[in-house]
Order: C-alpha cells, then sequence, then structure tokens
C-alpha cells in the first residue's frame, strides 16, 4: 500500500499532521491502534502555563525565550521563538476549520474549571466548557449547577465549593431522569459516555431542555457535567437556544466526552480531505534502508507492507505505549529510535508523587527538524511529532498539547517543504 505519508498514531498530532498534509493534495494514511490521550482530555488546550523551574506563565509568548533557556532540548526550543509564535497563532483557525471550535488565545492563558472546581491556566478550551478569564471570578453571580441522579463522576458539592469562595452562588439541582434508569441498575454502566449516548436521542434532550429551563430561571447561567453532545453537532448551541441563557459544560472524570468528540471531528475532517484512516491496527516494525525507512508492517496487514514517501511518528508517551518502560531502560518499539533517559533507574522517579518526575522528560530524540535520530544520526524520512518526543514534562510544564500540535503542523510543513 503506497502512500505520500504514513503517521503512526492517530491522537491529536498525529491527526492534525494528517489533516494539514491531505488538505495540501498529499495521500495519507493514519495507522491506530486504540485510544488517544484526547479521550481523557480536560477538555482544554495546554500551551505553557509554567518554566521548568516552576515559575508560573500568564502570557506563553514572552516566556518562551526563558523556557528555551531552561529547557534547550524541549520541542519549543527545536521550533525557535519566531515559529513558536507563528505556529500557536495558525493553530486555533486550523482547529475550527478541523470541526473542533475552541475559545482563547495563545497571547494570555484563560482559565479551565477542573472536576474539583478549581481554575487551571491553559491555551484554548473547547466552546462549549466553562472557562473564565480571571483566576478568581467566573462571569456570572448566580448560576443554576446540575447533575443526574447516579452519576458518580460529577460532584457537585465541590465546584459549589469552589465557586462560592468566588463570589457566585450556586442553586444546585439533581435530575432524575426515566430515561438513564436501565444504565443505573449496573453503576459502572452510568459513565459520561453511556449518558451522553442517551440524551443524543431529541426527545431525551428535548426532556433535558424543559427541566432546565424550568428549573433555572432566576439564574443567569446553567452548568451540567460534559454529557452532552458525543454524537450529535452543535448540541449546546440547540440547548442555549431553547432555554436562552449560557449554559456551560464542566469535565467528569474520564472517559471525557468532550475529548472524544474532539477526536471524531478531527478525525472526520482527514477523512473528509482524502485521508485513509485505519483504527484498530499497530504498526510493529519497519524496514530500513541506510537512513530510509523504506516499509512499515503491521499487526493486521501482516507481510503486505506499507509504504510512504515520508513517515511521522506520532505514538504519544508510555501512556499510549509509544515509549515502553522495563526495569532496566526505556525504549521506542516500532523503530527502536535513540530515546533520551538515565541509566540509573533510581532516577527516574521521585518518591513524593508531586515533585518533578524525571521520566516524564524522557523520550524520543530528534533533531531541530524532528527527524528521528537512530545510533546517533537522524533518519532521512522520518519524522517524530508529539507526547512520544524528549525533552519536556506535559505536566508540571502544562505543554501537552501545544506540544502535540505544534510539533505536528511543524513537521507537516517540513514535509510538504521536500
Ligand atoms: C491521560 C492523559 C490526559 C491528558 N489530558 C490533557 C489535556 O487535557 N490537555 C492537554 O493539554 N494535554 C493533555 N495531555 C497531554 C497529551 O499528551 C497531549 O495533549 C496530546 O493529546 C497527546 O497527543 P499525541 O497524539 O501526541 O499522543 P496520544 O494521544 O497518546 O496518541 C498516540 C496514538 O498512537 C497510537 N499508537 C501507539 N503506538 C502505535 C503503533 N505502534 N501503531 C499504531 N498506533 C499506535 C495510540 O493508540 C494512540 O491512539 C494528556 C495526556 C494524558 C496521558
Amino acid at each position: 500500500m503506497k502512500f505520500d505519508t504514513v503517521i503512526i498514531g492517530g491522537g491529536l498530532s498525529g491527526l492534525i499532521c494528517g489533516i494539514y498534509l491531505s488538505k495540501r493534495g498529499q495521500r495519507c494514511v493514519i495507522i491506530s491502534s486504540g485510544q488517544s490521550a484526547l479521550h481523557f482530555s480536560s477538555g482544554s488546550f495546554d500551551l505553557l502555563n509554567a518554566l521548568p523551574d516552576g515559575t508560573g506563565v500568564n502570557h506563553p509568548l514572552e516566556a518562551v525565550e526563558e523556557l528555551i533557556l531552561q529547557a534547550p532540548e524541549h520541542p519549543y526550543a527545536k521550533l525557535g521563538v519566531e515559529k513558536f509564535a507563528t505556529l500557536a497563532a495558525k493553530a486555533k483557525s486550523f482547529l475550527e476549520e478541523a470541526g473542533v471550535p475552541v475559545s482563547g488565545d495563545e497571547r494570555k492563558n484563560h482559565y479551565r474549571i477542573t472536576p474539583m472546581g478549581t481554575m487551571k491556566p491553559t491555551w484554548l478550551t473547547l466552546k462549549e466548557q466553562l472557562m473564565s478569564a480571571e483566576k478568581d471570578r467566573l462571569p456570572w453571580k448566580k448560576i443554576a449547577v446540575f447533575n443526574v441522579t447516579g452519576f458518580l463522576d460529577f460532584y457537585t458539592q465541590f465546584l459549589v465549593d469552589e465557586f462560592c469562595k468566588m463570589g457566585t452562588e450556586c442553586r444546585v439541582h439533581l435530575i432524575h431522569f426515566p430515561a438513564l434508569e436501565n444504565l443505573r441498575k449496573n453503576p459502572t454502566e452510568m459513565r459520561s459516555v453511556n449518558i451522553a449516548r442517551v440524551f443524543d436521542h431529541p426527545e431525551n434532550l428535548d426532556e433535558l431542555i424543559r427541566i432546565l429551563r424550568e428549573k433555572s430561571v432566576d439564574c443567569e447561567a446553567v452548568v451540567l457535567p460534559a454529557i452532552l453532545g458525543l454524537g450529535r453537532d452543535n448540541v449546546l448551541d440547540y440547548v442555549q437556544n431553547e432555554i436562552k441563557k449560557p449554559v456551560r459544560l464542566v469535565s467528569t472524570l474520564p472517559p471525557s466526552v468532550p475529548g472524544i468528540r474532539a477526536q471524531q471531528r478531527l478525525c472526520r475532517s482527514f477523512q473528509q480531505a482524502g485521508g485513509v484512516y485505519m483504527p484498530g491496527d499497530t504498526v510493529l516494525k519497519a524496514d530500513r534502508e541506510g537512513r530510509r525507512i523504506t516499509r512499515l508492517y503491521s499487526a493486521d496487514h501482516g507481510d503486505i507492507p506499507f509504504v510512504g514517501q515520508q513517515v511521522v511518528l506520532a505514538t504519544g508517551s508510555y501512556f499510549s505505549q509509544g515509549l515502553i518502560a522495563e526495569p532496566d531502560r526505556i525504549y521506542e518499539p516500532v523503530f527502536d529510535l535513540d530515546v533520551s533517559y538515565l541509566k540509573d533507574r533510581e532516577q527516574w522517579y521521585r518518591h513524593n508523587v508531586f515533585e518533578v518526575q524525571p521520566y516524564q522528560s524522557f523520550g524520543v530524540k530528534t533533531n531541530t527538524d524532528f527527524r528521528g535520530m537512530y545510533r546517533g544520526e537522524p533518519l532521512d524520512n522520518l519524522y517524530v511529532a508529539g507526547a512520544v518526543l524528549e525533552g519536556y514534562n506535559a505536566m508540571k510544564e502544562g505543554c501537552g498539547a501545544g506540544v502535540s500540535i505544534l510539533s505536528a503542523l511543524y513537521v507537516a510543513e517540513r514535509i510538504l517543504s521536500k
């Protein structure tokens, strides 16, 4: 099977790269084993919330120069200050054109609301999600907070406690919804995705709207767990239009309905641009001639190889098995690319889980072009993007999605420039 570019991994990074290339006429395939980090997403994309030394960042564009000084191997250091700014500016409209509308911008972080009701800085937030421009205030003085009976992955009291501290009065309503009774019989079925499927049915959604309208008359806005809009587009617009006030969603414990919806829309955008998406297949190994990858072999296709002029590795970190940690080594399983990690296992982690964990910055080594390194030299046609990259700590620096999106766009530009 011959393609211009073969992309391994269909999470945020692989999909962004694939959409960019397909829209510009390349014939691309994405081969992807399984769920991606988007299935667990907060509903927001982080660009840069803190420097490696722990200093908080409000203005990512102003802070990136210092970041590069502190972390020369950081993917943003490979992009450089100017490219970082250009790609960050491009990302918002790129996502919107791909069917993922977002709020926010790269000049100043805003705040997303966690399931605990606390505020976390972030870059772009999916349009339906609750967010605030300020760290200690919501946009409204009085809101109605809803949950459905028996749904344990969303705890309204956490939100109410925090919102009250910020000066927002909350009216809490627990909705008893007959259409969910079947799910409630087995508590393990009472998960966000299953509930969202129930509300994808127009008659259930309309009944929910009736309840929201009736119970929120004296409130400025409605807050719900993120259990709407899995299989239907523009659901929030419809609900807001019907009840005539702002309605916002707050992420639940995983799985993440907003993240899954974003994944589905990116996937659809890739396919509409002509891309071939192969879910459930795993690339196992590759043939290499000199410094070129010539053929890729997957679990489902056996000895029928994938052949690409260019190859992109976007397989994610440990979580997605783009990196594998064994007791005495960390390796990249498809190409055995060079991986940066400390040889002494005792130094991989710190006993206090809240400290910076060194293993989180381990990853695949690349040159400044994001070409994968093999035995100390870059391969000619293998690019690396996203969470599998070395040199950054997505959790401590709050830069996970930013690295995935910006590196994917950069790699796509490099491929097109060839
Ligand atoms: C649980 C979790 C939640 C996160 N939430 C956020 C968040 O809310 N906001 C934020 O900014 N950042 C978040 N991050 C950081 C995250 O890394 C990035 O935001 C980003 O989504 C990662 O995208 P990716 O495409 O690089 O990797 P992934 O999303 O990990 O995708 C990699 C894909 O490659 C596939 N794959 C792996 N190996 C193979 C193979 N050999 N063959 C074929 N396919 C393969 C995997 O199945 C997976 O689908 C989160 C990370 C994790 C782990």
